[in-house]
């Protein structure tokens, strides 16, 4: 398993790590397989979505604030951050994806994105390699 800081910025923000994580898998010489990208946070969390126009980014936040307001008076959680939680288990923990010929098989258009829910902060990711079974 491998570790990746992540440093963010804004309070929320989706950060694309396509790069970073191309960069373990090369050093980890996985030919075919399956690489796991997990968050060890619970206000923070990760997905799959468009790396060729960021405003997809913008509007997906612009989403979930509306969904998830900052401020509600039935919230009970006393650390004042339930919104960041609740964004955090809606966008998921963990992705994975299939490795192929040493690459990651996304699609043409598709980045994989930490989202930072409670920032700005220093974040961890953890980054899992399995080798397919060769045949
Ligand atoms: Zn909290």
């Amino acid at each position: 398993m491998e570790t990746i800081t992540v440093r963010t910025r804004e309070h929320a923000q989706l950060i694309d790590i396509t790069r970073e994580i191309q960069n373990l898998l090369s050093k980890s010489n996985l030919g075919e397989g399956i690489v796991t990208i997990f968050v060890p946070h619970t206000t923070a969390g990760i997905t799959i979505n468009e790396s060729a126009d960021p405003s997809v980014m913008h509007d997906i936040l612009a989403v979930l604030d509306r969904l998830v307001p900052w401020r509600e008076p039935y919230y009970e959680h006393s650390e004042g951050n339930a919104a960041s939680h609740v964004k955090a288990s809606i966008m998921g923990s963990s992705v994975r994806v299939i490795v192929s010929d040493g690459g990651l098989k996304l699609g043409t258009w598709q980045g994989i994105f930490f989202c930072e829910f409670d920032g700005p902060r220093t974040r961890k990711v953890h980054v899992a390699f399995q080798s397919a079974v060769s045949g």
